[in-house]
């Protein structure tokens, strides 16, 4: 067979989207020809949807741009290089001419990526030339990473230290997705993990205004009033720390693992050792507030209680000493917070029967197998099978209340998180208790 017809498979990584399915794309004549699914691929199984089928064609196509355009008398016309780069650089020049500061004191020269996260190493020297420019304006453009728009890995890496946030959809039984249309959206990745998981047994409840691909192939689907959904999730939580016994949520995991006991003061943030400025909790055994990390404690999960001594550290390094001073633990907050948002306030607002929520948010508790262990890939985590899918912010207001991680090891819960918190509640949401555990996140290494 002679060289040219020898037909060669290159392996690489579909350049689309944020799932980053394997593919083989086929040459010949050292021309690409095709594209075919790595078979192999644990993140696509062999299948690919069909933007990444035809990716292959974008390397050919006569509509691809080659040459800058630049703007003239309303269109884009063909330019050089050369030109091209004469133009901003003249811009450039007028600028620094004028000052890199406007008017209102905003600077003048915006950059954007795209996205937020886009590692510095994708982008040769040009972070090296803004830095060297001076004041730049990187306030717009959303999202992380370098080939998605996807506010998720932010919020996620505030969250739970992960980039990635997934459902975890093989190993739920239970699913409450909130608008995230991942039959879509997921590639074929996450449509063939939700379709295993169907075959199951699992059970996915989609809660959007529309009936999307992924209510349709839900078990149920919730229409909803649009951006009323934290509405539904606030009295899902009113309902598990509500209208059920405490003991059916996850306490143990709640008190050793999350931030739920830690005391929060009168201005709204920890209670603080005066000396090493860790976090306090309430030790019921000695009956005394102790840094978090104290061996061989009892902590308070819910209560108030009075702390001898504490310093309380504001966002802007405010400080506040305490003597005698009242606290409340995290999560006596969020419950207190939490009463009013009963399943009928909220059925007023999002038109969703109190009764069917009522009846998600139990269906919902009771696939949580409080206790189990579950084993994902030789490892052992806490085995919590249901999955919330959401794309607001607020959600993460439920993972205080079910002690809910969902870091690989526990592989119990998941969240994913977009920008558009927005609705009659969305500016009620941020009750103190999250609001801190924010906060404390954002402070550790
Ligand atoms: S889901 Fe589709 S677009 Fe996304 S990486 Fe896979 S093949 Fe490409």
């Amino acid at each position: 067979m002679s060289e040219s017809n020898l037909i060669k498979y290159v392996q690489t990584t579909c350049p689309y989207c944020g799932v980053g399915c394997t593919l083989n794309l086929v040459v010949k004549d050292g021309k690409c020809v095709g594209v075919e699914a790595y078979k192999r691929s644990p993140v696509n199984d062999g299948k690919l949807c069909p933007k990444g089928v035809t990716c292959w064609e974008h390397v050919r196509s006569p509509d691809r741009l080659t040459a800058p355009l630049i703007k003239k008398n309303g269109k884009f016309e063909e330019a050089s290089w050369d030109e091209a780069l004469d133009l901003v650089a003249a811009k450039l020049n007028d600028i620094r001419a004028r000052g890199l500061i406007d008017e209102v004191g905003l600077p003048r020269v915006a950059a954007t990526f795209g996205h937020g996260g886009t590692p510095a190493s994708y982008m040769g020297s040009f972070p090296a030339y803004l830095s060297a420019w001076g004041m730049i304006d990187y306030s717009f453009g959303s999202g992380q990473g370098v080939k998605c728009v996807h506010s998720e890995h932010l919020y996620g890496e505030y969250w739970h230290r992960a980039f990635t946030v997934s459902a975890d959809t093989p190993n739920a039984n239970s699913i409450v997705s909130f608008g995230a249309n991942v039959e879509i959206t997921g590639g074929p990745c996450a449509a063939a993990r939700h379709a295993s998981a169907r075959v199951r047994g699992a059970q996915r409840v989609q809660i959007e205004p529309h009936l999307s691909i992924t209510a349709g192939a839900s078990a149920e689907w919730v229409p909803i009033k649009p951006k009323t959904d934290p509405a539904f999730m606030f009295a899902m939580i009113h309902i598990l720390v509500h209208e059920n016994p405490r003991e059916r949520l996850d306490l143990v995991f709640l008190r050793d693992t999350t931030s739920s006991p830690y005391l929060v003061g009168p201005h709204g943030y920890f209670m603080r050792d005066p000396d090493s400025l860790k976090p306090l909790i309430w030790d019921s055994s000695r009956n005394a507030a102790v840094p978090h990390d104290t061996p061989g404690i009892e902590p308070m999960l819910e209560g108030r209680v009075v702390v001898a001594h504490a310093i309380e550290i504001g966002v802007d390094e405010e400080r506040w000493r305490h003597t005698d001073c009242s606290a409340e633990t995290s999560f006596f907050m969020l419950v207190s917070h939490m009463h009013k948002y009963s399943p009928e306030w909220a059925a007023a607002i999002c038109d969703v029967p109190a009764s069917t929520i009522r009846r998600i948010a139990n269906e919902f508790l009771d696939q949580a197998c409080v206790g189990q262990t579950v084993e994902v890939d030789g490892e052992f985590g806490v085995g919590v099978n249901y999955v919330m899918v959401c794309q607001h912010f607020e959600l993460h207001a439920i993972k205080c209340v079910r002690g809910i991680g969902n870091q690989l090891a526990q592989k119990d819960f998941a969240v994913v998180v977009c920008t558009n918190a927005g609705g009659p509640v969305a500016e009620k949401t941020t009750d103190t208790a999250a609001a801190s555990l924010i906060r404390e996140y954002l402070s550790q290494d």
